[in-house]
């Protein structure tokens, strides 16, 4: 089966491809949007990455006649009622490059955070990943993971918020972490690893 992945992130597909052969799924070829013709692509506008991970591969399937799967994902930060959530990616606006935006991102919710004491620094990066088929069938799953924000950036792997979040059970910061290992846990991954076996239900 052609799946496509409603993304033109080389990493997101590479990542897709190593998840596929790690569970031994055999006769899906990934394709990205690069692979096929453009087809115009509608502004996030969901009030939840559910919502939003949807769209997209509703979207794409409809375009393409192909089997659609897309992500959407944030940061969920406790002190802020569960925000940036969906405004993950423009939270300080959209001014820039994405690799200024992912920078005043990070400072500004460093500085709502300032005051916000030790216990109550919770935060977890949120991943939806959905699947559509251009006969209307769909699937949508959604993994969390949780950890906390510290005070002081560190760490130049990853990227967005990845200086700043502390994973449960970590004293290294995502942007710490060796790409390998935040594939192998990160909210991503999770949410990937549990859709592939439901691909089976729009096949
Ligand atoms: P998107 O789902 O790729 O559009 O990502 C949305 C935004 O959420 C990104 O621009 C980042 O700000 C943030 N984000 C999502 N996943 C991560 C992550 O793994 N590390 C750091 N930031 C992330």
């Amino acid at each position: 089966m052609k799946i496509l992945l409603a993304t033109r992130n080389d990493a997101k597909l590479a990542e897709l491809r190593r998840l596929v052969d790690a569970q031994g799924i055999e006769g899906l070829e990934i394709r990205g949007l690069d692979d096929v013709p453009e087809f115009p692509e509608a502004p996030e506008t969901g009030a939840t990455f559910e919502e939003n991970a949807l769209a997209k591969a509703r979207d794409a399937a409809a375009a393409t006649g192909l089997v659609a799967v897309a992500d959407d994902s944030g940061l969920a930060v406790d002190a802020l009622n569960g925000m940036p959530g969906v405004l993950s990616a423009r939270w300080s606006g959209r001014r820039g490059s994405r690799t200024e935006r992912d920078a005043a991102n990070l400072a500004l919710v460093l500085d709502q955070m300032a005051d916000v004491p030790e216990d109550r620094r919770g935060a977890a990066f949120v991943c939806a990943a959905a699947a559509a088929h251009p006969d209307g069938r769909e699937v949508v799953v959604v993994e969390r993971w949780p950890g906390t924000l510290i005070r002081l950036a560190r760490g130049t792997n990853g990227f967005g918020y990845d200086p700043a979040f502390v994973p449960e059970g970590e004293s290294r910061t995502s942007a710490e972490m060796a790409p390998e290992e935040k594939d192998a846990v990160s909210h991503r991954s999770q949410a990937l690893r549990a859709l592939l076996p439901r691909l089976s239900e729009l096949g």
